[in-house]
Parts: structure tokens; C-alpha cells; sequence
């Protein structure tokens, strides 16, 4: 039985109907542009063949059942109880349908049952998949017509008001409007957004993902700390984000303290990173971000700060294995790296890190070729 097949005939072993459809929504990978998206810059992620997996259907109440395959739960929640806050995984779910009824939407209850293969807090964000599969299921089902943009909009809602994680619009903007074979460049201000072709078979390419399996700590207080510098440097430079720095230099001149020097040095180089890889991937040079790659991984780990050992070990031994360029991607302490890799040659890379993370006493990493794959759909 695939996916599609299992979670429709769980949702009919519950519900005794069948399933009004079957909806997909994918994880992701962030190729460059980390610690951007709250500063109002730019990022450039592409989805991954992994995803959510969601059967949905009406209801004939207004209540939300929800079901995870995956967590072996099942959770229904009367209309009234569903509140901002009210946490547990299924929060990911009943916050896409609390913030579309606030919104205005009319969406009546459901019936919804997930099963998705993103692994949980690597950074390739398994919480917008779901986020954003929801979201598709309930403009189907209760005929909605929401531009992708303002979808992934509703999902972000979700888990920042709902779920209460204060994150940016990269990872369900990724996952709602990425497309097979391009990256998507978004302007995190205007919501801008546009596909860059990114055809790595056609130029002998290929992408590894490598989760370093690298337990996440004290994640939230650096994510939250981050931001707080970000926004009082901004502050400091009488800009409204650190997007509007134009004159490096000269910030970095204004600016006395020398860690939030480097905060800024990292955002304002990281965006100029984002635009030159854009610049190069449509110019079909695609082996010419190896570099950019490379330079990004380098002013997270000094400037920013957010590598760790196991990240900085991968990214090196990747690079020694014969990767064109690689670095960590999300945000940082733990989770993945991408490295950009000669066809054929990213599993023996994979296999070169596994075994220097082995003779330090790490504990071993899972990798995949990531190929760009279409955002959320309808899959029946
Ligand atoms: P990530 O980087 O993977 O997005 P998050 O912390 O943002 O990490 O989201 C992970 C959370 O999403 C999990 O703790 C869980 O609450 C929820 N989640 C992810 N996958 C599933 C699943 N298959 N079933 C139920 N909940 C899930
Ligand atoms: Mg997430």
C-alpha cells in the first residue's frame, strides 16, 4: 500500500466514509538565505520529495478530528476548544483551521488523517508540510479560492499565533508555491516571489541532504536571540530591517558592539549571496554556487553563529569527498547540510561523512539526493 492508499483507508477505518480527497504538501531545504526571512530579505528554498500525506473529508459538525498515523493518535476538538496555545502536535493541524475561520473563510469541520515521512525537527520543516496540506484540503474541499501566496500566508498563521512558534514565511511559502526543477526566490517584505530554474541533471549536478541526527539545544532562546539582535541593530542603524542596510561598512562603522556587528555582517552578506545566486542559476551556471554555498556556511559558523560541531564536521568532510561546495542549511544547531555534488558522487559523499562522524563518536547521519519537486497539490 503507498502512502496515498494508507491514509485514505485509515481515514475510512475512523470516519466509516470515504475520504473527500487526498492532499500532498512537501518539506524543504533552504538552498541559501538563512536568518533572512525575518529581516525582511530574501531566501531561496526548494521542496523535496518528501511530504505530508493528509486524507481529508467534511463533517456534518463543526468539530476538527485529527489523526496522526504517524503518532498511532487520533484528537477531536469541539469548535469552541480550538485555541491559540492549546499545544500537542495536533496544534499544526487545528491552527491552519482556526486561522482560516478567523480569517473569515468559511470552512466547516473535518475529518483529517496525516501520515508523512519529513523527519521531525531536521530542519526540513515537517510542521509547514502539514501546515500547508491542510490548507489545500480545506480550499478544495470547501471551495476556496485562496492565491498560493496568501495560503501559505494562512499556514504561517498557524504556527506563529496557534502553535506559537514566531518563525518566518520561508518554510510555507516553500512548500505551497515551489515547483519541480526550480528553486523559488522570495522576497521576504514584499512577498514577492519567483521560480529559478534550477535543472541539476542537465549539468551532471546533484544535491545532497545530510542530517547530521544532531539532538537540537537551547534552539528556540538562540533562534529567539538572534532575532532580538537583528532588531535592535536595526534599531541602532535607523533602518526598518536589516534589509535596508546598503552600506555595510559603514553599519558595521555606527555599530559598536562586535558580536552584533557580526549578526549584521551575516544578514547583509547573506542577502547579497541570495540575489548572486539567483543571478547565476539563471544564467544557467550552476556550478558557480558552489562558492556562494561554501561563503554562506563560512559567515554562519563565524558571524552568525549557529553551526555546531557535527554541522561543521559534515560541511568539511563533504567538501574534502569531492563536493563542489556545501553548507548547513535551516536554522542551525544541528539539523541538515546540502552539499552541491557531481552527479552519481553525492552517496559516496553521504558515506565519507558517516564514517568521520563515526570515528568521532558521533552518531550516524541519514542522507538523500534531493531533486526539486512541486509544491502543494492534489494527489486524489
Ligand atoms: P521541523 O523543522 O521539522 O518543521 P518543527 O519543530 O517546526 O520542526 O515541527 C515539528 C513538529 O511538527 C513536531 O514536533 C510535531 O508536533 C509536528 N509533526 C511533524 N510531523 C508530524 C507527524 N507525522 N505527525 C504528527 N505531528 C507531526
Ligand atoms: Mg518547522
Amino acid at each position: 500500500m503507498n502512502t496515498m492508499e494508507q491514509v485514505a483507508t485509515a481515514f475510512t477505518d475512523l470516519t466509516q466514509q470515504p475520504c473527500a480527497g487526498v492532499w500532498f504538501a512537501p518539506g524543504r531545504v533552504n538552498l541559501i538565505g538563512e536568518h533572512t526571512d525575518y529581516n525582511d530579505g530574501f531566501v531561496m528554498p526548494f521542496a523535496i520529495a518528501q511530504g505530508a500525506t493528509l486524507a481529508a473529508g467534511p463533517r456534518t459538525d463543526d468539530s476538527v478530528q485529527i489523526t496522526s498515523i504517524d503518532m498511532d493518535e487520533t484528537h477531536v476538538i469541539e469548535a469552541r476548544d480550538l485555541s491559540p496555545g492549546s499545544g500537542g502536535w495536533q496544534a499544526y493541524l487545528a491552527g491552519v483551521v482556526w486561522a482560516m475561520r478567523e480569517a473569515g473563510h468559511r470552512v466547516g469541520g473535518v475529518d483529517l488523517t496525516l501520515a508523512s515521512n519529513v523527519p521531525i525537527g531536521a530542519g526540513l520543516s515537517s510542521s509547514a508540510a502539514i501546515e500547508c496540506a491542510v490548507v489545500a484540503a480545506l480550499c478544495d474541499i470547501f471551495e476556496l479560492d485562496i492565491e498560493p501566496i496568501e495560503r501559505a500566508k494562512l499556514a504561517r498563521v498557524a504556527e506563529n499565533a496557534y502553535v506559537g512558534a514566531p518563525t518566518g514565511l520561508l518554510d510555507q511559502a516553500a512548500s505551497t508555491l515551489c515547483e519541480a526543477d526550480a528553486a523559488l526566490f522570495l522576497d521576504c517584505r514584499t512577498f514577492d516571489s519567483r521560480q529559478v530554474p534550477l535543472p541539476l541533471s542537465r549539468h551532471a549536478l546533484e544535491i545532497l541532504v545530510l542530517d547530521t541526527n544532531t539532538p537540537h539545544s537551547h534552539v528556540d532562546g538562540e533562534y529567539a536571540e538572534r532575532r532580538a539582535s537583528c532588531d535592535r541593530a536595526a534599531e541602532l542603524l535607523g533602518v526598518q530591517a536589516l534589509r535596508d542596510v546598503t552600506d555595510l561598512d559603514e553599519a558595521l562603522e555606527a555599530l559598536s558592539d562586535e558580536v552584533m556587528k557580526r549578526r549584521v555582517r551575516h544578514v547583509v552578506t547573506e542577502n547579497e549571496r541570495v540575489l548572486h545566486a539567483i543571478e547565476v542559476a539563471e544564467s544557467g551556471n550552476l556550478e558557480e554556487l558552489a562558492p556562494l554555498l561554501d561563503a554562506s556556511h563560512t559567515s554562519m559558523r563565524d558571524d552568525f553563529e549557529i553551526t555546531v560541531e557535527t554541522v561543521d564536521l559534515a560541511v568539511e568532510t563533504a567538501r574534502a569527498a569531492g563536493a563542489l561546495g556545501a553548507r548547513m542549511t535551516g536554522g542551525g544547531f544541528g539539523g541538515c547540510i546540502i552539499a552541491l555534488c557531481r552527479a552519481g558522487s553525492a552517496d559516496g559523499i553521504g558515506q565519507h561523512v558517516a564514517a568521520a562522524f563515526e570515528q568521532k563518536g558521533f552518531g550516524a547521519p541519514d542522507w538523500f539526493v534531493a531533486t526539486p519537486q512541486q509544491g502543494a497539490h492534489r494527489l486524489a
